[in-house]
């Protein structure tokens, strides 16, 4: 009998809450690299909820993931995990667009003024998404490990996958402190590992690519920001978002290709962050607080992938969750348990197809 039923690889969001899904079910042993599960990629976010970001197929799991985040059950969490906000997609030329689902409307340039003051005067359009919202992530990944836990789910910390084998239908995983554990299911939740992950494991690379992303706070001369919606420009290259009273955080929408690594922010990144922002709102910048980056994980198609592999026998993906794997993430999960376990997907979205997810669209 092999130690485990099912091995997921990666403590980050995604192994945890698809982890969370299942734990009851099959006994469950989460492995990870780190010392805390939070440390790359899930704990670097910018934090939001944004329907619109995407495209149509992701926005089918962000706002299946929605009702969850507002008001998750009682014994999940005695509060929601939602700060509503509103969003501002901004622009020079065009009307900025979102797609056709997503609730959204064109505002005036005095309402722009009014809800960005000190926007400078090229900013012509702007359209209000309401609906944008911060999602607490630190508390939501807790939480999902706390359940994790609850139904009897292992989590080891400091344990990477070095190597991984499968015969007779046992996966054989061989740790970084050279013990070993067997188990018939392996869950690829590896982040921007998730290629290295499999190619230790023997199995094909998806070409998932991990690329930078750099996040910038920055104090500045204008107070009244705590509640300042996301703005973002309809052409990609830059957001903010007020995080106090004279605060904000900005990113230069930096989407860098870099090898799987602890990531850090470049100057030259912070520079042309701060250069941006400079061209938006006349707010003086008076300190960068901090700054730091992180890295979003694409699959050739920027879905994610969720399923069996098709050559490799009980390989689990769940990866290439971009820039939106918070935000669809119970949604994700429990689409992702129901594949995983062979069984009837939750009401939440047993109206979205999985094969739009599954790793076979690469075959
Ligand atoms: C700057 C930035 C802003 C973002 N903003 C948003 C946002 O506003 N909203 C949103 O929804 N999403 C956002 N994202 C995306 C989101 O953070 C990611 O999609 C999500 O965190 C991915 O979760 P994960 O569990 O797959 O990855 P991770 O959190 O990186 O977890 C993967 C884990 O696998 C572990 N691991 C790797 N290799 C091994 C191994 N061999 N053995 C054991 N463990 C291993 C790693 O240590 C890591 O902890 C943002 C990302 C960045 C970088």
């Amino acid at each position: 009998m092999s130690d485990f039923d099912v091995l997921i690889v990666g403590g980050g969001i995604a192994g945890a809450s698809l982890g969370a899904e299942i734990a009851a079910k099959r006994r469950t042993l989460i492995v990870e690299a780190e010392a805390h599960c939070g440390y790359h990629s899930t704990g670097r976010s910018a934090a939001f909820w944004l329907e619109s970001y995407g495209g149509e197929q992701v926005a089918l799991l962000t706002s299946a993931s929605r009702a969850f985040l507002e008001s998750p059950p009682a014994d999940f969490s005695d509060r929601g995990f939602l700060h509503e906000r509103g969003a501002l997609h901004i622009s020079e030329g065009e009307w900025p667009e979102v797609p056709p689902n997503v609730t959204a409307w064109r505002i005036p340039r005095d309402e722009l003024e009014a809800m960005v003051p000190g926007i400078r005067p090229h900013w012509i359009k702007a359209l209000l998404e309401p609906g944008c919202a911060d999602i607490d992530v630190a508390a939501l990944h807790s939480a999902f490990l706390r359940r994790f836990r609850q139904a009897g789910g292992i989590v080891a910390t400091d344990s990477r996958l070095i190597e991984g084998a499968q015969a007779n239908g046992i996966w054989t995983v061989g740790l970084a402190d050279g013990s070993t554990v067997t188990a018939p299911i392996l869950v690829n939740a590896a982040g921007a590992w998730a290629d290295s992950v499999a190619q230790a494991c023997g199995v094909e690379r998806l070409g998932i690519e991990p690329k930078r992303r750099t996040m910038v706070q920055l104090r500045v001369g204008r107070a009244g920001l705590r509640d300042l919606p996301l703005v973002d420009d309809a052409d990609g290259r830059f957001y903010f978002k007020g995080e106090g009273d004279q605060m904000v955080w900005l990113s230069p929408h930096d989407e860098i290709a870099t090898d799987p690594c602890d990531a850090a922010p470049e100057e030259i990144d912070v520079a042309t962050a701060i250069d941006r922002f400079e061209s938006v709102v006349d707010w003086p910048v008076e300190a960068v607080e901090r700054s730091w980056a992180g890295l979003r994980s694409f699959a050739p198609d920027r879905l994610p992938v969720y399923g069996y592999d098709s050559r490799a026998r009980g390989f689990f993906w769940c990866a290439g969750q971009g820039g939106f794997g918070i935000q669809t993430t119970p949604a994700a999960a429990r689409l992702a348990a129901a594949v995983l376990l062979d069984e009837p997907p939750d009401a939440a979205v047993a109206n979205i197809d999985p094969a739009i997810f599954s790793p076979a669209r690469f075959d």
